[in-house]
């Protein structure tokens, strides 16, 4: 996690993480851990924790808006590592925006057309 993330964590506790099967290391050599996965369907899984409310990824360490880290951050799946390109530059986006305004925090530079959630 760059350095604005490591004090937020808020898109790990917010949003449903979806992804192929074939990202787990039951598939792929140091692949998502599958046993922090839950099987959607024939194709898909989702991070532990991210399909239930509240959300909460099972693999997100620490406290949100606080200090956190991903204990998997090197076999994380891909929509992880698509997520909001530029908070390694400080600058989020709409989705991180939304993700940190839902936490208490305020969206980081690059976030001012952040919507509220319906
Ligand atoms: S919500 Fe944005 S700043 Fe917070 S951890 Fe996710 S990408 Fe980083
Ligand atoms: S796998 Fe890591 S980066 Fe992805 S949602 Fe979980 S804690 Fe966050």
């Amino acid at each position: 996690m760059t350095s604005s993330c490591t004090c937020c964590g808020a898109c790990c506790a917010t949003y449903r993480v979806v992804f192929s099967l074939d990202e787990t290391d039951q598939m792929l050599d140091a692949g998502v851990p599958a046993e922090l996965t839950l099987k959607l369907n024939s194709e898909f899984c989702c991070m532990c924790g991210t399909d239930t409310k509240p959300q909460r990824c099972v693999a997100l360490v620490g406290q949100v808006g606080k200090s956190v880290s991903c204990s998997i951050y090197a076999r994380r799946p891909s929509p992880c590592r698509a997520f909001a390109p530029e908070a390694a530059g400080g600058h989020g986006d709409i989705a991180c925006g939304n993700a940190r305004r839902q936490h208490g925090l305020a969206p980081l530079a690059g976030s001012y057309d952040a919507v509220p959630f319906a």
